[in-house]
């Protein structure tokens, strides 16, 4: 039998309608266009000695110099960003900043079911701890804890969502009470969350640069760090083309790029996810849709939507295809991908066809850093001086944060609730050289394409994965 259509097929808008939303479309990520003057920070000149050096101006590394501070006002905290802060992953996300640690709790349960419960508490005290401080330090990053609605587009779905709806403090809408909330042809039902908020990516980058620095945290950008030294007891040192830093304790937020620890490098491959940005919506348009609560959606499809209103109305429409190239490397021009960009808006018109006529403003690309078990890991190198945090595969606006106090805490030495954690302990499995890597990637993403267009129905290569604990499941 041939394998079915998607609701994305059967509801296929007029390719022209297409064409028109993407006319005079910009090459550009919304939220740092939307930033007229971000902070700015002098490249490093010279030699510096500080107590912590942390590298990477994403949400991990200004997260990390923020809890340090906070933790030990007394301690000096340097900051080293290459190119600027939040010119990668965490200016171009979809801002959807959720409590979950794990990548979503089916993942969580599948893999620590003994700490899940831990694991939700730890990532719900997380999220209240980004909305303390943002309120605390009255941060403008638009943060609204609207929750999240996912849905479901495809009849076999529906049972999902009821599994989901039974197995957590979610609440289940049917098809008319989910299209009440927000009107699409193609909900057919839907489970409401509490646990997600939403910000400005960029501001919220902004804003924790404005924090840490009014903490006392030092941050030069501009300045990329080549590698690192170190001996059996004196400080570690980070190489720079301009300078050099010393450091007692390093933390790592490098995320997607090469891990400075080089035995860190296997255990995540970048891969590109995509969004679009349309005009603000007009009140007409918005009425047509609802959307009264502006909770973040996400779809319950392997290759999955996720989507939501900005401060002024536009939609953030993001997600489907995600893109791995061979090699493994992060590349400006693997952001170009006009086919990716054009799928993404002709779905976001059959999911609200009463935006025909709309203008996408914007289009983007970046890259996730996806780990075999799709949450970060944790490692110490240099002998408990030097701390790693990546893999969190699309999930980190706010988990970023809990990695920032569990580095602190592996570099302190402190026996936590978080350091006890088999999730903190456990390194995940690295993936093969190339070219297994892309020939296991590809095949895997197949594999979910044909998932989605076969009620679900997981082939014998997912489900080999699912056994050994690589499977990836929405
Ligand atoms: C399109 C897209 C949508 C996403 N949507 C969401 C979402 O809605 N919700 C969610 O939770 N997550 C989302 N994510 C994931 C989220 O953005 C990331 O998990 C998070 O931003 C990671 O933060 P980070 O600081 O670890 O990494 P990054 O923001 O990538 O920062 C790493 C920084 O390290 C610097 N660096 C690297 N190497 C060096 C070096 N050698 N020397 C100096 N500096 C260096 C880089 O220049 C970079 O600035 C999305 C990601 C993308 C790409």
């Amino acid at each position: 039998m041939p394998p079915a259509d998607t609701v994305f097929e059967r509801r296929r808008p007029d390719d022209s309608l297409v064409d028109h939303a993407l006319t005079g479309v910009r090459d550009a990520c919304f939220w740092i266009e939307d930033v007229a003057e971000p902070r700015r920070f002098p490249a490093l000149a010279g030699d510096r000695r500080v107590d912590l050096a942390v590298v990477g101006g994403g949400y991990s590394g200004l997260w990390t110099a923020v809890r340090a501070k906070e933790r030990d006002p007394d301690r000096s905290v340097l900051l080293v960003e290459s190119r600027r802060l939040g010119w990668a992953a965490s200016g171009r996300n979809g801002g959807f900043c959720s409590a979950s640690l794990t990548h979503g709790e089916e993942n969580g349960r599948r893999r620590w079911p003994d700490e899940m419960d831990v694991l939700d508490r730890l990532g719900a005290e997380n999220l209240d701890g980004i909305e303390q401080t943002i309120a605390d330090r009255a941060m403008a990053c638009d943060f609204e804890r609207s929750g999240e609605l996912s849905v479901a587009i495809e009849p076999h779905q529906v049972e999902w969502l009821r599994e989901d709806a039974a197995s957590g403090p979610y609440r289940f809408l049917d098809e008319a009470e989910v299209r009440a909330e927000v009107n699409s042809p193609t909900y057919l039902a839907g489970v409401v969350g509490t646990d997600t908020a939403l910000v400005h990516p960029v501001r919220l980058v902004d804003e924790l640069a404005r924090v840490a620095t009014e903490l006392g945290v030092e941050i030069v950008e501009d300045t990329h760090v080549t590698g690192l030294g170190s001996d059996r007891n004196g400080p570690v040192t980070l190489r720079t083309p301009t300078g050099s830093v010393r450091a007692d304790r390093v933390a790592l937020g490098t995320n997607a790029f090469p891990a400075l620890v080089r035995r860190y490098r296997s255990y995540t491959v970048p891969v590109y996810d995509y969004a679009v940005m349309t005009e603000p919506l007009t009140e007409e348009q918005l009425g047509e849709i609802g959307w009264g609560s502006r909770q973040g959606l996400d779809d319950l499809a392997n290759h999955f939507h996720y989507y939501r209103l900005s401060a002024d109305n536009r939609i953030l429409f993001g997600g489907y295809d995600a893109v791995y190239r061979f090699g493994k490397r992060v590349r400006a021009d693997y952001e170009h991908n006009p086919e990716v960009h054009r799928r993404l808006v002709s779905h976001l018109l059959t999911t609200f066809p009463q935006l025909e006529g709309i203008r996408v403003t914007h289009r983007w690309a970046g890259a996730i850093d996806t780990s075999t078990r799709f949450c970060a890991f944790y490692g110490l190198a240099h002998r408990g001086r030097v701390a790693h945090a990546a893999g969190f595969t699309g999930l980190g606006v706010g988990a970023t944060r809990f990695a920032g106090d569990v580095m602190l805490d592996l570099l302190d030495g402190l026996d936590t609730e978080r350091t006890r954690l088999e999730m903190v302990r456990r390194m995940p499995m690295p993936f093969p050289p190339e070219p297994i890597a892309a020939i296991g990637i590809q095949t895997t993403r197949w594999a979910l394409a044909r998932a989605d267009h076969r009620q679900g129905r997981r082939n014998f290569w997912l489900r080999s994965l699912d056994r050994v604990g690589l499977g990836f499941d929405s």
